[in-house]
């Protein structure tokens, strides 16, 4: 055994609604695999969204940011209800989130969608399409036209009222979102498709240089372009072509949930969000369920792959990561399923008893 074995910090944030129910699963997970690599980590729990705004009347409390930008990584679970949804802006649990990302400067934002064998049928698309899917949306975050200036409200020439927005990229926002991208396509299965419309916008023009200008430096990866009206639809025409794409913020937000749709089990997907070489933000890609909340139904794998893509992508330790999601996919072929994913013939549970489920994976694979 070594002596000196590392050590990490990880901010949990439980949020809301289902949040706490799936951080405290996950928590274990990270727990029980970070024994087995023998590595050590801390955990802090901190308050944020909802949960914040009703004990300290912020959506983002100080020492939460700070205990986020100071740690290793961030884990969060969900935030927002009913209960705030019609609060003012600033004192809505999203803001929150919005502040969290600008403070921890995330400008990438991965969302895998992977069809698992075991849900195929949870799939929007015919089998044959989406059996083996298995992608990576990566999305600039921080920049682009939810950014670009100047925007607002004015009338034209004729007096007829105007609302007005600006695409603008810089190259160094395109350069560093690419390298994520290529790094990205690296540990993956080393394609990656960058999604424009360079044949109409400049700043995508800029987007397709700088991305091509980049590619020497990786000669591993191979690159190709794509039309982003072309890529809407070759994702459900034949989503199994792409490994890794890369596209702008207003694009990637529309094709990650397009690609999400494609595996249609929201409570199995995560996210990762990353900046240059501070820690990362990990979540899962639903919300906080208030429908189900409190009643130990919620789907607690989203959070347990999200704390996968903590552990590859924010710590480096792949082993450990690999390690849960080995776990997840024995748990499901061991057949037990929560209300979200369940059908006939597999075995109904709740998010606690999941939860032990992959522990229990955990451990036999040792
Ligand atoms: P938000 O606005 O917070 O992004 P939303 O309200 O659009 O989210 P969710 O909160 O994700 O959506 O819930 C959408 C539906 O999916 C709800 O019926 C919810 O119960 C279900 N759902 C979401 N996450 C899970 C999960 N982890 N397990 C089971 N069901 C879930
Ligand atoms: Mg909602």
């Amino acid at each position: 055994a070594t002596t000196q074995s590392k050590s990490y910090n990880i901010t949990l944030l439980p949020g809301d609604g289902i949040g706490p129910e799936v951080i405290s699963v996950a928590k274990n997970a990270l727990q029980l695999v970070a024994s087995l690599e023998e590595f050590e980590v801390a955990f802090e729990e901190m308050p944020m969204g909802g949960a914040a705004l009703d004990a300290v009347g912020v959506p983002l409390p100080d020492e939460t940011l700070k205990s986020a930008k100071q740690s290793d990584a961030t884990l969060l679970g969900a935030i927002g209800g009913y209960k705030w949804d019609n609060n003012a802006k600033h004192l809505k649990p999203e803001t929150g989130l919005l502040q969290l990302r600008k403070g921890l400067q995330v400008f990438a934002n991965l969302r895998p969608a992977t069809v698992l064998p075991q849900l195929v049928d949870a799939s929007t698309l015919k089998k044959e399409v989406a059996e083996g899917v298995d992608l990576m949306v990566v999305r600039e975050l921080t920049g682009g036209i939810y950014f670009g200036k100047p925007r607002g409200f004015s009338t034209d020439e004729n007096g007829e009222e105007i609302g007005f927005n600006t695409e603008v990229y810089a190259t160094y926002e395109i350069d560093r979102i690419a390298r994520i991208a290529f790094e990205t396509a690296r540990k993956r299965r080393g394609k990656l498709c960058s999604v424009d419309k360079a044949n109409v916008l400049e700043a995508s023009m800029l987007w397709r240089k700088r991305v091509t200008a980049l590619a020497s430096e990786y000669p591993d990866v191979e690159l190709s372009h794509m039309y982003v009206d072309n890529a809407a639809m070759q994702l459900v025409r034949n989503p199994k072509q792409f490994d890794t794409i890369v596209t702008n913020n207003i694009f990637g937000d529309i094709l990650s949930d397009e690609a999400s749709m494609i595996t249609g089990s929201i409570g199995m997907l995560p996210s990762a969000s990353l900046g240059a070489s501070g820690p990362g933000l990990f979540e899962p890609i639903h919300g906080s369920a208030p429908d189900i909340a409190g009643q130990d139904k919620a789907n607690p794998l989203a959070t347990m792959l999200s704390a996968a893509m903590l552990l590859k992508y924010g710590l480096g330790e792949e082993k450990a990561a690999r390690r849960i999601e080995a776990a997840v996919l024995d748990t499901l072929n061991r057949g037990f399923r929560t209300g979200d994913i369940h059908s006939a013939g597999h075995k109904l549970v709740g998010c606690k008893e999941m939860g032990e489920e992959v522990l229990k994976s955990i451990d036999s694979k040792t």
